[in-house]
Formats: C-alpha cells, sequence, structure tokens
C-alpha cells in the first residue's frame, strides 16, 4: 500500500481523471484542485507529498504559486505544461520545481517521474557529508570524489559541478540553475561552458559517456543526476 499523497492540480477535466485515476490504481492518495486558489489552500493544509501542477490554470499563473509554496515547503512539484510552453517549463524549474511532463504524457512516465520525486524527498531526510550513488561517493568534508571505491580527480569547476548535481539528486536543474550557482551569472557563454565541464566530468564518472547513468541530459533544458 503506497501512502503517498499527491495533490492534483488540473482544470483539464479529461487529464485530471486521468491522471487521478493513473493513482488510484497504483494506491496514491490524492487531493483534487481545479485552480490555483485551491490548490494553494489545499497544500497549506494538508502538506502533500507531491504536487502535480498544471502551469496553465484558469486564476492564478503556475510558476507563482511554485514561488509561493517554495516559500515555506519543499515539497516535490512536477509540473504539467503543454509542449509550446518551453519557456514556462525552464522558468518553472528555475523556481524550483523539481521535474516536468509535456502534454500529451504516458501514465507511465506519471509514475516514473512521481517515484523519483518521492524518493528524493526520502534521501533529503538522511543528512550526511557522505553522498553515495550507486559506485558514485562523494565526501563533502574532504572534497574527495570515488568510483567504486577509487579516488577519481576532478577540476575545482568539475568537483562543483557534481556537487550542484549531487545536491539536487532526482531533480531537473536548468542550464540557468547550474550556471549561476558556480558563476552568479548565466550568460550563453556561460552554458557553452557547462557543456564542457559537463563532457569532462561525464569522462571521469560514467562508464559510457553515450550512455550515462549517473547525469541525464534535458536536450535545451538541463541536467539530472539519477538515482541510482
Ligand atoms: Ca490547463
Amino acid at each position: 500500500m503506497n501512502k503517498s499523497v499527491v495533490l492534483v492540480v488540473e482544470d483539464d477535466l479529461a487529464i485530471r481523471n486521468l491522471i487521478c485515476t493513473t493513482l488510484e490504481i497504483h494506491h496514491y492518495d490524492y487531493l483534487v484542485a481545479k485552480n490555483g486558489e485551491t490548490a494553494l489552500m489545499m497544500a497549506t493544509s494538508h502538506n502533500p507529498n507531491a504536487i502535480l501542477l498544471d502551469l496553465g490554470l484558469p486564476d492564478i499563473d503556475g510558476v507563482q504559486i511554485i514561488k509561493k509554496i517554495r516559500s515555506w515547503s519543499n515539497t516535490p512539484i512536477i509540473v504539467i505544461s503543454a509542449r509550446s510552453n518551453d519557456l514556462d517549463k525552464i522558468e518553472a524549474l528555475d523556481f524550483g520545481a523539481d521535474d516536468y511532463l509535456t502534454k500529451p504524457f504516458s501514465v507511465d512516465e506519471l509514475l516514473a517521474r512521481l517515484r523519483v520525486a518521492l524518493r528524493r524527498t526520502h534521501s533529503d531526510k538522511i543528512e550526511s557529508s557522505i553522498f553515495i550513488n550507486g559506485d558514485l561517493k562523494i565526501d563533502y568534508a574532504a572534497g574527495c570524489v570515488y568510483i567504486a571505491q577509487t579516488e577519481i580527480h576532478l577540476t575545482p569547476m568539475e568537483y562543483k559541478l557534481i556537487c550542484i548535481l549531487s545536491n539536487n539528486v532526482g531533480k531537473v536543474l536548468t542550464h540557468t540553475f547550474i550556471t549561476k550557482a558556480i558563476w552568479g551569472t548565466s550568460y550563453d557563454t556561460d552554458i557553452a561552458s557547462l557543456r564542457v565541464f559537463m563532457a569532462t566530468l561525464r569522462k571521469k564518472i560514467e562508464k559510457d559517456t553515450a550512455q550515462p547513468q549517473y547525469i541525464q541530459t534535458h536536450v535545451g533544458v538541463g541536467y539530472r543526476m539519477l538515482k541510482i
């Protein structure tokens, strides 16, 4: 039995029904909000384990909802957006959404994203100066990184990058988020540099850089460290 409570925020009846039926079949508890105002009220009063948030709501802009929720809660938020609204999606991630689904999405996709998001909050609770993910180990206190118990030597920039990704494991981070965290700016040149550092980092940690195991690329959006 799955005891996670998911808040479904969606004004479109057909999509809402699809999501709710899927959640019900997979034994999630869920709450429904058809607009932004109800969503904010329910997020505050029920403190759900995850939120599925449609960005195009009749009353409040989805991004504003994320900003408000993030001012007091770290609950995973998965945004649901139309394919044409790439910029909205990126803005939502920059304001603290965890992940996104693009309409039309499959039920399997929805469940997979939800599992990842719920796992992230679980791992957040284990506070440690050692990060372990599959064969990857990061000792934050010593500033050392290991793959299968062998220390690998990273440049300061690669180390910074792997720490940003590991601190947000399971979460899609936009190019803007990462470059701001590293350089404090987000110019096109920073994003180009990010690609270079990502390539050198991957060479050191991935067995096969063509099929990365740890760091997933989201084309046009950013990167995510997968929880293995
Ligand atoms: Ca909508």
